[in-house]
């Protein structure tokens, strides 16, 4: 299983690499998050042995209890999915980023918590791009004045953007939910708030992250492609 994670870890660096020569970008523009949900903790210290230390995990519950557990590794948690506003006193202790900020009342409460943690963490606002009811995330014609408040919360670090694209194998659907993030990150380096980065444009997950370091991610999230199959159906993750 261990030789499992790590082949698996090398297939997809590779792939990363070759995505990123076809357009002429530099692999070192694109970072990888091991997406871990609903695996088990073991599965988390092999790819750590292999040199991965960030980790992205969907519920709070799930990543506080292997925080716990592998609280002797150095792992940054990333918290990739919907957060509920009473689970962000645990966020503020353990996490080290939140890629799924998406309303203002969970700014404010994690900017409150944070301060009294006496911690930052990274930020990215999740955008919904592909415009489906059950997708978390602003609309993108929200994103600007929302992005106008964030100087507010001195404990958010935020550095850019996520989204999850339309789900399909056709990517003439795919590629235009990662061209909008990409055209919302400069309409905000143009007319948004001063002081604030948005070089990180997250998208692109085990079926569609190909097409989306050619449309310019800066960071793709994958759990299937390299820790195997989930017995979860999407659903569970993105309810209707
Ligand atoms: C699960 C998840 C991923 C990774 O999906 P895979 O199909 O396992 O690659 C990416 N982003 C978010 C927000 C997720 O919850």
């Amino acid at each position: 299983m261990s030789a499992y994670i790590k082949s698996n870890l090398n297939k997809i660096h590779l792939r990363i690499a070759a995505a990123c020569k076809r357009v002429g970008r530099d692999p070192t523009e694109v970072t990888l998050l091991p997406v871990t949900k609903t695996k088990p903790s073991s599965d988390i210290r092999k790819a750590f042995a292999v040199g991965e230390n960030r980790f992205g995990e969907n519920k709070v519950q799930e990543a506080k209890d292997k925080a716990e557990e592998l609280e002797d590794l150095p792992i940054q948690w990333c918290m990739i999915g919907y957060l509920q506003t009473n689970k962000v006193r645990y966020v503020a202790r353990f996490a080290a980023e939140v890629h799924s900020l998406d309303r203002i009342k969970l700014a404010r409460e994690l900017d409150k918590r944070l301060q009294h943690e006496g911690r930052s963490i990274d930020i990215l606002v999740q955008v919904n791009t592909s415009n489906e009811s059950q997708k978390y995330g602003l609309a993108p014609k929200e994103v600007l004045a929302f992005a106008r408040e964030l100087p507010n919360f001195s404990a958010l670090n935020v550095k850019g953007l996520m989204t999850l694209a339309l789900f399909s194998k056709d990517q003439d659907k795919v590629r235009p939910c990662f061209v909008r993030l990409r055209e919302l990150r400069e309409r905000l380096r143009q007319d948004g708030p001063d002081g604030l980065s948005w070089d990180t444009l997250s998208m692109g997950m085990s079926s569609d992250f190909e097409w989306a370091i050619e449309e310019g991610a800066t960071e793709v999230r994958i759990g299937q492609a390299i820790f195997g199959h989930r017995p979860l159906t999407d659903s569970y993750y993105w309810p209707k």
